[in-house]
């Protein structure tokens, strides 16, 4: 039987992948900039390499939802075990955790 969840997670990886490998791309440019103190460019690439390390999490979230799916423990919460409200899937289709959890965790 066919995931729903699963083709929904598989396209969301896909489309970080490719997030990823712009901003890739875009940090290889890099060199040509050069070593220039206060060059506006450097700001540039730094923003770049803080989006591409917000998108590298982002592949590892969703590759670890696919892992739990393929375990059979996705919409199970990790730390106490019961399932997760199917309507928090919905809208939060990488939580890990109930929403009971993830308030406390909130603190
Ligand atoms: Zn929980």
């Amino acid at each position: 039987m066919a995931n729903p969840m699963k083709a929904k997670l598989e396209t969301e990886l896909q489309q970080a992948l490719q997030e990823l490998k712009k901003l890739d791309e875009r940090l290889e440019q890099k060199a040509e900039y050069g070593p220039g103190k206060g060059d506006p460019a450097i700001y540039d690439w730094e923003f770049t390499l803080a989006l591409r390390q917000q998108a590298q999490q982002k592949v590892g979230t969703i590759r670890h939802a696919l892992q739990r799916l393929a375990d059979g423990n996705y919409g199970v919460c990790e730390r106490c075990g019961k399932p997760i409200d199917p309507e928090r899937l919905e809208i939060v289709p990488l939580a890990h955790l109930c929403i009971e959890c993830a308030k406390s965790s909130r603190g």
